[in-house]
């Protein structure tokens, strides 16, 4: 399966964002961002200017990026959320939060997408005391997700959880450490969601 394999720190650079995309390395002064805030490549410390279509593009480039997809995969949520009724851009956000993988990273049991991610796939996790090891599966409020007994071992989700706390459990979601299990209480708001994203922009771009 097609993946973006690129180095993540050089996605926060080009975006001028902390993304988070790297665990624990994020947290210390290793952080690519910090010793070199400009974008990569030979022009990177050049004066940049964007045009309209420029600045929508990077707001998409930068969303995709985040939860770690392929334009098609991402195109493909945009036109859901712009079916659906409501806010296209926030129906779009809400989507993407509900994927089973970022569900996995935002209840601690994986310290980044990427690496919730592979947890998936590899199986790790029951959806309403299930198998599930689609990583797109899209979770509904009510719904329980847990690490499957045999994997309660592991040693990176166990170091996941207990660096948790650092980036904090959202309040749509019920995490029960001591049993490996979190429930998604309802869809996130808009307001639950923090990092910095312009989601009108990537409305306005594709819906040119
Ligand atoms: Fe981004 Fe810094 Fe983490 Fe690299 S270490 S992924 S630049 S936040």
């Amino acid at each position: 399966m097609a993946r973006y394999t690129a180095s993540a720190c050089r996605i926060c650079r080009r975006e001028n964002l902390k993304m988070y995309l790297k665990g624990d390395r994020c947290y210390t002064d290793k952080c690519a961002i910090e010793r070199r805030p400009y974008p990569p490549g030979q022009h990177g410390q050049g004066r940049v200017k964007f045009s309209g279509y420029g600045v929508q593009l990077r707001e998409k480039q930068k969303v995709k990026r985040m939860y770690g997809l392929l334009e098609n995969q991402f195109r493909g949520y945009y036109h859901r959320a712009s079916a659906a009724k409501g806010k296209t851009g926030e129906n779009l956000l809400q989507q993407l939060e509900l994927r089973l993988d970022n569900v996995v990273f935002r209840m601690g049991f994986a310290d980044t997408r990427n690496e919730a991610r592979q947890l998936v796939r590899h199986g790790h996790f029951q959806v309403n005391g299930r198998k599930v090891n689609i990583p797109s599966f899209s979770i509904k409020p009510g719904t329980t997700v847990e690490v499957v007994e045999k994997s309660r071992k592991m040693l990176r989700i166990a170091e996941a959880l207990e660096t948790v706390d650092r980036r904090g459990v959202p309040q749509w979601i019920d995490l029960d450490k001591k049993s490996f299990k979190g429930t998604v209480k309802t869809v996130p708001n808009r307001e639950d969601l923090t990092m910095p994203i312009q989601e009108q922009l990537i409305v306005e771009l594709y819906s040119k």
